[in-house]
């Protein structure tokens, strides 16, 4: 089928590579000349393992172009893969979305085309892209569109920076949002090789033994679009709710990796987001939680325990300014290394990184911070040119010396280091594991003194 892409983030080209790597020929379309010019040329604008060997491998069938009379009018399906970052008042920044959808009215073809919310929208954005679409098509043409020139579906997104590819070729589940069986029939047809399994996986994204046919959730548009935020408010609430318990974890001398074990091998709870720490970060949780709660308020609606989990998670990040500062006494003049900036390992996705708002709250108490991360230092560096964090090339340079280090992104390779020799190295042995992840009895042994964020 002929696709267009609106948007080359970490949503729209992991889509765009997946369905060109299927066979389906892809247009995608991003409204930054830079982003275009570099994908036209095999590099990628973010990091996402193994994305530049699928788009590679898809290369015949994936096109790059800033403009959209190159995409829509052949486009039997148009996905909306732009931002929705977070607005006032909760409601997230809808200009991108106004503006992608007003492109698509502009330039639809005389065909049925299906055109596809995939960025995450407020509920009911499925009629207001539907009427932009038209107001666009009819101000370009001087009519409305015929009937059955276009409808408006909903297929959010659950891709997981970090495993994207697999997560898109491997999905839980599909989620189709629609209100007429004909735009239903059209995204089954482009994602039959999905939902069966009958594509060969590429060499480098393995399909597992016990992937079998992926469930494929049809429904109508307001269902998908409430599914989507309710999912994400769901995991945001179970990494919060092991970050309370934690809490108390700490106060009665328990140890909340057992106590997560314990809960999680029930089968109803499950153990995946449950690791006590730091918190969520990144571009989803906190925008799409902030969004549910105001769409709520619409209606007039209290959302308590989404509420909630966002005041735990805000509660962590101090919490580890907190743990520093019983540890230390004072945080003037200190040097706190600070180990990952991605606000997860796999990513250099650097929004709404608990790592960033901690070494802002340091520095405005007079620390000095120097960081390490494996791929987003880059970005770092060009997102935030004034943040005062000296950036440093290993993680042993940025420990050296350091009064604290705190391990804020469990990236695989610090839990490899040689915690021997950065103990010497520094002037006061104190970790601070933001990820409860690395073997205190070990660092122990290596001379720190470990401080864990919770038990
Ligand atoms: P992103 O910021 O990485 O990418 C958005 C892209 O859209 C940018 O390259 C931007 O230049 C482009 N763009 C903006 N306006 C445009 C326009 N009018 N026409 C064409 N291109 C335009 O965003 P993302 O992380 O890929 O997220 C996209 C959407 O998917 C958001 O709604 C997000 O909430 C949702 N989502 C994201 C993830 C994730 O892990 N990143 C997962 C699930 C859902």
């Amino acid at each position: 089928m002929n696709v267009a892409i609106l948007g080359t983030g970490y949503v729209g080209l992991t889509t765009g590579a997946c369905l060109a790597y299927l066979g389906h020929d892809v247009v995608c379309v991003d409204s930054d000349p830079r982003k275009v010019e570099m994908l036209r040329q095999g590099k990628m604008p973010f990091f996402e393992p193994h994305l530049p060997e699928l788009v590679a491998d898809a290369s015949e069938h994936l096109r790059f172009t800033t403009d959209y009379s190159q995409a829509i009018p052949a486009a039997q399906v148009v996905f909306i893969a732009v931002g929705t970052p977070p607005g006032t008042n909760g409601a997230p920044d809808l200009r991108y979305l106004e503006s992608a959808a007003r492109g698509v009215g502009e330039h639809l073809g005389g065909h049925f085309t299906v055109i596809v919310n995939k960025s995450t929208v407020p509920i009911g954005s499925g009629n207001w892209v539907e009427s932009l679409v038209r107001d666009a098509f009819q101000k370009r043409n001087g009519s409305a569109p015929p009937g059955g020139t276009f409808a408006v579906a909903s297929n959010p997104e659950f891709l997981r920076e970090g495993s994207a590819l697999a997560d898109s070729l491997y999905p839980d589940r599909v989620v189709v949002g629609a209100d007429n069986p004909q735009t239903s029939e059209v995204l089954y047809t482009l994602y039959r090789p999905i939902l069966e399994q009958t594509f060969s996986a590429p060499a480098y994204l393995l399909r597992r033994d016990d992937t079998t046919a992926v469930p494929l959730i049809s429904t109508d548009l307001a269902s998908a679009e409430l599914i989507k935020y309710a999912a994400n408010a769901f995991l945001s609430l179970k990494i919060s709710y092991i970050n309370e318990i934690g809490q108390l974890a700490e106060k009665v001398g328990a140890d909340i990796t057992q106590v997560a074990k314990g809960i999680g091998l029930d089968a109803r709870i499950g153990t995946r987001f449950l690791q006590a720490g730091i918190g969520w970060g990144g571009s989803c949780f906190g925008k799409d939680c902030m969004a549910l709660v105001s769409t709520a308020g619409e209606y007039g609606l209290e959302m308590p325990i989404v509420e909630a989990a966002q005041k735990v998670n805000r509660r962590q990040r101090q919490r580890v300014v907190e743990k520093l500062l019983g540890e230390l006494k004072i945080l003037k003049g200190r040097t706190i290394a600070v180990l990952g900036l991605a606000f997860k390992p796999n990513t250099d996705d650097l929004r709404d990184a608990p790592a960033i708002e901690i070494a802002k709250r340091l520095i405005e108490r007079g620390a000095r911070v120097k960081a390490h991360d494996p791929v987003a230092m880059d970005s770092f560096r060009q997102h935030y040119p004034d943040s005062g964090v000296v950036c440093c090339e290993t993680p042993e340079e940025a420990i050296q010396e350091a009064d604290a280090v705190v391990l804020a992104t469990e990236w695989p390779q610090y839990r490899e280091l040689n915690w021997e020799q950065v103990a010497a190295s520094m002037r006061s042995p104190i970790l601070l594991d933001g990820r409860n992840v690395l073997d205190r009895a070990r660092l122990t042994r290596a001379g720190f003194r470990y401080v864990g964020l919770a038990g």
